[in-house]
């Protein structure tokens, strides 16, 4: 799965053009005028940027509608409207995890995504039947994205008995990471739901990335008892709180202490940089150490028609939300979808240096800032030395 390539007269993070070598789906050589190895394709980077593979660091690949009959929605205002509605359709609108998780992969991919992190629904009415079904997009589109799959009580965890049990056979069947979801709002048992992902971490000693969506004070509270079980089980660098909408808040004096303890504690941050809720200051966490990465949540689902899984889009996004201007706020935002979810998924080979793997997007543009303004649907996508998209053309056919 692993490919040699020669790029010639690429802009690595738009700085000097030079030529990037890669052997075996590593980068092997980063230099001006590299000699052609004999039998290595050579590709012209026509002194495009390159940049580090896009990473969707939150999606729930098993339930995208994509490319399904469009999806007339008339769902509830609240949250659990959502989540009981989408779990009633699931097997009526024959949405298969596996074909949809495939669908949007190989879209993820064209647009730039070299890695994924897929939460996926466990519950008493479907079982394992997402889990299996992304594990079967995982292992099937290998050569095109890296997966990880994240265990994920979408249903609620002790309001429906029998949860449990599942999301330890999910973790027992090989997903990376426990999820969890809204302690007070969902379950309205902070402490039993807080204990039970927890206890789920240290028994297969895998990290958690929590959904957290209260507000306000409600999520101060929740977000103080995740930090207080992070800090008792030395669990520093293996939390992830994802959404984390308290953290908006206008209140300095419920805020700025959070902020300290996840730093400290080096817990991490997704936010989609939603268009109506509150949401993570990034500047700041960025500023305080807090490690924070990106995502598309669902995208073209039952909550909501929108989402194409450009990570490019997205950090548009997160510019717009946190009213970044300046060029240097703009890397900041790309930063968040590249080099960020890197970091939340422990990605160790990730980045655009000698020894990493070629996992790379090159596109016009002058600078960084430009690629996200303009969002240039001229992209070559490299995963692991292989060119996999080009242009919106992918390498792999979406079942
Ligand atoms: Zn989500």
């Amino acid at each position: 799965m692993t490919a040699s390539l020669l790029i010639r007269n690429v802009r690595p993070n738009a700085g000097a053009a030079l030529d990037i070598l890669v052997e075996d789906g590593r980068i092997a050589r980063m230099a001006k005028d590299i000699a052609a190895p004999a039998g290595v394709p050579v590709e012209d980077g026509r002194g495009e940027i390159v940049i580090p593979g896009l990473v969707e660091a939150h999606t729930h690949l098993d339930k995208s509608l994509w490319g399904l009959p469009w999806y007339v929605n008339e769902v509830g205002p609240k949250l659990l409207d959502k989540i009981d509605n989408e779990r009633e359709s699931k097997k009526r609108l024959d949405i298969d995890p596996a074909r949809q998780s495939a669908r949007q992969s190989v879209q993820s991919s064209l647009m730039g995504t070299t890695h994924i992190r897929s939460h996926v629904d466990v519950d008493t009415e479907h079982g394992l039947w997402g889990v299996e079904g992304v594990m079967a997009t995982r292992d099937g589109y290998r050569d095109i994205v890296d997966i990880e799959l994240v265990a994920f009580p979408q249903s609620g965890l002790l309001r429906r008995p029998g949860t449990l049990e599942l999301m330890d056979q999910a973790m027992k069947a090989g997903c990376e990471i426990v999820g969890g979801l809204d302690p007070c709002g969902i379950d309205r048992d902070p402490k039993g739901h807080l204990d039970a992902v927890f206890g789920l971490c240290q028994k297969y000693g895998k990290p958690l990335d929590i959904h957290l969506h209260e507000p306000g004070e409600m999520g101060a509270f929740s977000t103080e008892l995740i930090i207080e079980r992070t800090r008792a089980l030395g669990m520093h660098g293996k939390v992830t709180i994802s959404h984390a909408f308290c953290l908006g808040s206008p209140d300095m004096a419920l805020v700025d202490p959070l902020i300290g303890e996840l730093a400290a504690l080096d817990i991490a941050i997704m936010t989609t940089a939603p268009s109506r809720s509150a949401a993570p200051p990034v500047r700041k966490l960025v500023d305080a150490g807090v490690r924070v990465c990106s995502g598309s949540d669902g995208i073209r689902d039952t909550w909501g028609p929108y989402g194409n899984a450009d990570m490019i889009e997205r950090a548009m996004f997160v510019g717009l939300r946190n009213n970044f201007r300046r060029d240097d706020e703009l890397k900041i935002a790309l930063d968040v979808c590249t080099q960020g979810g890197a970091q939340v998924m422990e990605i160790a080979d990730y980045g655009l240096a000698e020894g990493k793997a070629a996992d790379l997007v090159i596109m016009p543009g002058e600078t960084l800032a430009e690629l996200i303004v303009t969002r240039s649907p001229k992209r070559r996508v490299v995963k692991r030395g292989r060119i996999v998209a080009r242009d919106g053309v992918s390498v792999r056919a979406a079942p």
